[in-house]
């Protein structure tokens, strides 16, 4: 399904600015595959996230979805394969639009489904009927602006928007971190159902350990431009904080305090 191999980026390569951001980064997903990503700051997590929708190109190495070399696609014509949705709640809606206007936008970026001619009363029923699927009302506010909702429902109505395009591929950037525990809760359960429910192969960055070790099949760790724990089957079911905690300080050489890594829900 998706496949990075040989993957490595620098940013200012030569200068005195120059950073490792992906070092001969491979990865394979399964379709179905739940992925949770950790690791501290500059470990290379929004690169790779960046490297698999297309924001950026990478130097050497190749991304490959069903076999197909997209590493040179641009982004808008990746998103027949990807969704995503970003932490900051504002990122991946249009808030001066009502929440029907941004699921048009959304909605008209599918496979054959222009709206050419405007929202009609069969697209209004759909996009009633998904919100609905939600759980949180916003089906009966079509045209409330979208600036005008909770963070929590705007992620909400992100992870649904993500989802319009029919993509195979769910990319979560941090998308519950602005949050605060119980929306970051409930959108972290609006985002099992659905990644379950669309059978979604789904790679999610957090900072929160106890997270990444609940969500998912498999967890990835990685420092320096580099993968350095995968662990997925029985090993993943089995995994705990310590353990965790315990391989992160082993393999990364450095303490967990000196990192953003969040311990807790
Ligand atoms: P993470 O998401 O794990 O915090 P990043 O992927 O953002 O890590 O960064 C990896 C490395 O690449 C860091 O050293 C970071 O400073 C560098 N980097 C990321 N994006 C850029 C950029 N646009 N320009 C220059 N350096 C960058």
């Amino acid at each position: 399904m998706l496949q990075l191999s040989h993957v490595s980026k620098l940013f200012h390569p030569g200068s005195p600015d120059e950073k490792i951001a992906l070092i001969d980064v491979n990865l394979h997903l399964e379709p179905g595959d739940f992925v949770t990503v950790i690791g501290s700051n500059g470990a290379g997590k929004s690169t790779l996230m960046n490297m698999i929708s297309g924001v950026i190109k990478p130097d050497a190495g190749e991304v490959c979805i069903d076999g197909v070399d997209i590493s040179h696609f641009p982004e808008f014509k990746r998103s027949r394969w990807i969704g995503r949705v970003f932490q900051d709640p504002m990122a991946g809606t249009a808030p001066h639009m009502t929440i029907e206007e941004n699921l048009a936008m959304a909605y008209s970026r599918g496979k054959r489904r222009g709206l050419r001619f405007g929202v009609g009363a069969k697209q209004r029923a759909l996009f009633k009927s998904e919100l609905s699927r939600l759980g949180i009302g916003l089906e009966n506010r079509l045209q409330a602006k979208v600036g005008t909702l909770s963070g929590g429902e705007r992620q909400a109505l992100s992870l649904l928007m993500a989802t319009f395009t029919e993509p195979q591929i769910l990319l979560l950037d941090e998308h519950t971190a602005a949050l605060d525990p119980a929306r970051a809760e409930l959108v972290t359960q609006l985002t099992r159902d659905i990644v379950s429910k669309l059978h979604l192969t789904t790679l999610m960055v957090t900072h929160n350990m106890e997270q990444a070790i609940r969500l998912g099949n498999r967890l990835i760790m990685m420092d320096g431009g580099r993968i350095i724990l995968d662990v997925n089957g029985a090993k993943k079911r089995d995994l705990t904080m310590e353990r965790l905690i315990g391989e992160f300080e082993r393999i990364s050489g450095h303490k967990l305090s000196d990192d953003r890594v969040v311990l807790g829900g």
